[in-house]
C-alpha cells in the first residue's frame, strides 16, 4: 500500500504533515510523491482565511477525482479545515472517508489504524519520527503551538487552542536527532515564537533555547520566524546579534501601524512599541533583515488609518513585506464589527501597499550588490538555467532567492544541498543574482 500526502498552508502545518507521514511509515505503508499511484491520499489542510479554505476545498475535490478514476481507495482530510468544518466536509464531500481535525491528533493512531486495518502502534504524532520533506538540509522546529493573543480577526486560537510550549529538553533532543541526520538549518516556528516558555516556565525562554541549540554539533543556521515585537526583548536581540549561528533575520508581523487599528485588532503592540523595538534591532544589528505582514481593509479602517500605515511602511522600509486583504472569519470578534470595508477598497489598498513595498525592496536589494554571502543551494530552476540559493537573509518558502547562472565552469562544482560563497552582482525587487567566489 502507498500513501501520498498534500500539505497545504504554513510551515507549522508542514510539521504535522511530516509527523503524519512518520506514522504511516511505522504502519509499513510506503510513501509516494505521486498521488496518482497512491492507495491512500491525505490532504492536510489550512483553514486560516478564506483563500486558504478555498484552496483546501479545491484540493480535496481534485484528490477525490483520483478516487473515482485512479488507484486511490481512501481519502483522508486532516488539519485546520478538518477541525473547523468537519461536519460540513463529511456531509458535502462523500468521497472523503475520514476527517481528522488538529484537536484529534491525540487519537490519530487509533482512528487511522481502525480505518486502514492496521495494528495499533500506541504512538501518536511524534516529533522524533518525522519524514523531513525538504530536499536540502532544513527542518522546521515547532517550539510551541496555539496562541494566547486573541487578535480580533484571527481564527487560529479557535483551531489550535491556547499557547502550549514544548518542553525545553524535547526541543533540544529533536534538534540533536535531526542534526545527527545531517540537517543544518533550523527554523524555529510557532504561532508566536517570542512567547516560548511563558506557560511552562513562567518566563520567556526563546533566548535560552536558541543559545542551547546553537551549541549542538552540526547546527549551522538557526532562524526564528513569527516573533511578536512586544516580547522581542533587548536580551533576545543581543543574543541574535552575538550568536553567529542565528540568522540576523526578524520576522515580525505587525499587521498595522495606526494605534486605532491596532487596538481594534486587539494587538498588544502599539505604534510606539513597533518603532522602539525596530530602532533597537537596527541599532544593535545594522544589517538585520526585517520581514513583516500587514492587513488592509480591517473593519473601520479609514483613509487616514491607511495613510498612516503606508507612511509607517515607508519610514521603516521593511526588507520584505507580505500583505493581505482582511478576511472576515466567522466566530472571530471582528466578524461582528461595524464598518466592514468594501472588497474593492481592501484590494485597492492592498495594491497600494505592494506598489510602495516594491520600490522599498528594490532599494534595499540594490544595497546588497557587491556584498558577499555564504548560501545554501536549494535547487536548480525549472528551466535548468540557474542554481537557486538562499543566504541567512532569506527565509525558505516566503522570500526571494539568490540565483547563480549555470555555466560549464560551475555546473560540476555546485551540488544541491551544499553551501558555497557568492557575491551579489544584480537584483530586481524580489530576487538577487550572484557569482561564485
Ligand atoms: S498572534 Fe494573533 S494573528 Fe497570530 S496566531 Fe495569535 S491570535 Fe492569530
Amino acid at each position: 500500500m502507498k500513501v501520498g500526502l498534500v500539505s497545504l498552508g504554513c510551515s507549522k502545518n508542514q510539521v504535522d504533515s511530516e509527523m503524519i507521514l512518520g506514522l504511516f511509515k511505522n504502519y509499513s505503508i510506503d510513501i509516494t510523491n505521486e498521488v496518482a499511484e497512491a492507495d491512500i491520499i491525505v490532504v492536510n489542510t489550512c483553514g486560516f482565511i478564506e483563500s486558504a479554505k478555498k484552496e483546501a476545498i479545491d484540493t480535496i475535490l481534485e484528490m477525490a477525482d483520483y478516487k473515482k478514476e485512479g488507484n486511490c481507495k481512501t481519502l483522508i482530510v486532516t488539519g485546520c479545515l478538518a477541525k473547523r468544518y468537519k461536519k460540513q466536509i463529511l456531509e458535502t464531500m462523500p468521497e472523503v472517508d475520514l476527517c481528522i481535525g488538529v484537536d484529534e491528533y491525540n487519537d490519530i493512531d487509533k482512528i487511522l489504524s481502525e480505518c486502514l486495518n492496521q495494528k495499533l502502534l500506541n504512538q501518536n504524532l511524534n516529533f522524533n519520527d518525522r519524514i523531513i520533506s525538504t530536499n536540502f538540509p532544513l527542518a522546521y522546529i515547532r517550539i510551541s503551538d496555539g496562541c494566547d493573543n486573541r487578535c480580533s480577526y484571527c481564527a487560529i486560537p479557535l483551531i489550535r487552542g491556547n499557547h502550549v510550549s514544548r518542553k525545553f529538553e524535547d526541543i533540544v533532543s529533536e534538534v540533536q536527532n535531526l542534526a545527527a541526520q545531517g540537517i543544518q538549518e533550523f527554523c524555529l516556528i510557532a504561532q508566536d515564537t517570542s512567547k516560548y516558555g511563558l506557560d511552562l516556565y513562567g518566563k520567556l525562554r526563546l533566548k535560552d533555547i536558541i543559545q542551547k541549540i546553537s551549541k549542538i554539533e552540526g547546527v549551522k543556521w538557526i532562524r526564528i520566524l513569527y516573533m511578536y515585537l512586544y516580547e522581542t526583548t533587548d536580551e533576545l536581540i543581543e543574543e541574535i546579534a552575538h550568536n553567529p549561528k542565528v540568522c540576523p533575520y526578524f520576522d515580525i508581523p505587525i499587521q498595522h501601524i495606526s494605534n486605532r487599528m491596532l487596538t481594534l485588532m486587539n494587538r498588544h503592540d502599539t505604534k510606539e512599541i513597533i518603532m522602539d523595538r525596530i530602532k533597537k534591532i537596527r541599532e544593535v544589528i545594522p544589517e538585520a533583515i526585517l520581514r513583516t505582514t500587514v492587513i488592509t481593509g480591517f473593519p473601520g479602517e479609514t483613509q487616514q488609518d491607511f495613510d498612516e500605515m503606508l507612511s509607517g511602511i515607508r519610514q521603516i522600509a521593511f526588507d520584505r513585506l507580505g500583505a493581505f486583504a482582511y478576511s472576515r472569519e466567522e466566530d472571530t470578534k471582528s466578524y461582528h464589527m461595524k464598518n466592514q470595508i468594501k472588497e474593492s477598497t481592501k484590494e485597492e489598498r492592498l495594491k497600494k501597499v505592494f506598489d510602495v513595498q516594491k520600490e522599498i525592496s528594490l532599494k534595499n536589494n540594490k544595497k546588497r550588490i557587491g556584498k558577499q554571502y555564504e548560501v545554501i543551494v536549494e535547487d536548480v530552476s525549472p528551466d535548468n538555467q540557474y542554481f537557486v540559493c538562499r543566504s541567512m537573509c532569506e527565509a525558505p518558502d516566503v522570500d526571494g532567492r539568490i540565483y547563480i547562472k549555470i555555466d560549464d565552469d560551475n555546473v560540476d562544482k555546485i551540488i544541491v544541498g551544499g553551501f558555497i560563497h557568492v557575491e551579489i552582482i544584480e537584483c530586481n525587487e524580489y530576487d538577487l543574482y550572484a557569482k561564485i567566489l
